[in-house]
């Protein structure tokens, strides 16, 4: 059923009083909505019975080489994890990882690993830092415990998470050019999907944060002509990266719901939540969002008021794989795929993958922006990088996160300190 557009919202809500009783009523409906929801984020996620005995962890150490950082962590026992950052942003945020972040982790019980993301958030008012900063130095130090966690029972990472049911999944390819001309961009999209046999790609509209006339102009060339050049079986999606105002955004909804688009991502300024749902409710296209989320609450409302229809939790900006899983409960608990935003650095298409290992209602495309950390690892299964073959990338089997970094290039990494 289609929602009321915002106008019908208000008019609604200036009704008569006989209407107020109705949402009195609706009222108590959305709160027991809302308690199915808190439910599905509090389930456990890490599969502690898998672990019989504590894994205490004894040391963490970031770990420099070049522009590159990893966390290492070290337990009691001698096992060893480790994860890489996202060297773009690490630079400017590893005081708050070595001061907020890695000293609560010291002596904790890894198997407490649920708690202990949570925990991180709420001791000495790391909350204040709340935030995608915060959140992202969680995520580096869960993506080395579980590596550690994997290594010691010889499991890859989704499946401390959940049932791993798939070894593989395909991706599309995102083009992150919005400089370029129509005609050169497609040309692009067509090199993406020949390099890598992807059967769906994503590319840019607006001008990031801001449109102009002229970018305007070029979204309503580039709608048509990629799907001419790209054929009807490319499944085709965009990102505005908040670049529009809603009667902006619509009408350019209104052109990729006329040329058979399949996710319109970020419409509107990303924290504007009223503005993202009256172009969902005024739109069929699936509206995706979610990449700068970092409250629990405000991703339920997205979902729960079905303001976008694919949620979008970065694995990093959003603290991890057990919080992102969490997001895709909730997501379930609506009907909703979920597609993670995939950051272009630190991997982050190798946590994609683990996640999508165990996420249900994970979307059939999993973001790919190809290798930009150019770090000499590979994938301990194959012995080589990941990539995409007809459109699909492997899942390491491997223990942990399933990668081996050089270890001539590790070895020369320097321990940071503040
Ligand atoms: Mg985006």
């Amino acid at each position: 059923m289609k929602m009321p557009t915002r106008r019908q919202f208000v008019k609604t809500v200036g009704a008569a009083s006989a209407a107020s009783i109705v949402s009195r009523k609706s009222f108590a409906k959305t709160r027991a909505e809302s308690e199915s929801f808190v439910e599905a984020w509090n389930k456990p996620v890490l599969r502690r019975s898998l672990f019989a005995d504590p894994i205490v962890i004894e040391s963490i150490d970031l770990l420099k080489r070049d522009k590159q950082y990893f966390v290492r962590v070290r337990s009691k026992d001698g096992a060893v994890g480790l994860a890489l950052t996202n060297r773009h942003l690490v630079n400017s945020l590893y005081p708050m990882f070595l001061i907020r972040v890695a000293p609560f982790f010291i002596g904790k019980d890894a198997r407490d690993l649920d708690t202990l993301v949570h925990g991180v958030f709420t001791v000495k008012l790391n909350y204040k830092w709340q935030g995608a900063p915060f959140w992202m130095c969680v995520a580096w130090m869960e993506f080395a415990i579980l590596d550690l966690m994997g290594k010691q029972i010889g499991q890859p990472v989704g499946a401390l998470l959940g049932e791993r049911f798939r070894d593989k999944t395909p991706i599309y390819y995102a083009n992150g050019d919005r400089e370029s001309s129509p005609e050169i961009v497609v040309e692009q999209l067509k090199g993406l999907i020949a390099k890598s046999g992807a059967r769906a790609v994503k590319f840019k509209l607006g001008a990031r944060m801001r449109y102009t006339e002229a970018s305007n102009a070029r979204d309503l060339a580039i709608i048509p002509l990629a799907r001419k050049e790209l054929g009807e079986d490319t499944t085709l999606y965009v990102d505005s990266n908040s670049s529009f105002d809603a009667p902006t955004a619509i009408r350019m909804g209104r052109e990729l719901q006329k040329y058979g688009y399949r996710f319109f991502e970020e419409p509107v300024r990303f924290d504007d939540y009223e503005g993202t749902k009256a172009v969902a409710d005024a739109l069929d296209i699936p509206i995706a969002g979610g990449e700068q989320e970092s409250s629990q609450y405000r991703f339920q409302w997205l979902i729960e008021k079905d303001a976008v229809q694919i949620p979008q939790p970065d694995l990093l900006f959003f603290g991890g794989l057990v919080r992102s899983i969490r997001v895709a409960r909730m997501a379930a608990l609506t009907g909703k795929k979920i597609v993670p935003h995939m950051s272009g650095f630190g991997l982050g298409i190798l946590y994609v993958l683990h996640y999508a290992s165990v996420v249900p209602n994970s979307n059939e495309f999993q973001e790919f922006k190809g290798d930009k950390d150019g770090i000499p690892y590979v994938v301990v299964d194959t012995g080589k990088p990941l990539e995409s073959i007809n459109g699909e990338i492997g899942i390491p089997k491997a223990p942990g996160l399933g990668v081996e970094f050089d270890p001539d290039y590790l070895n020369a990494a320097k321990v940071v300190q503040l």
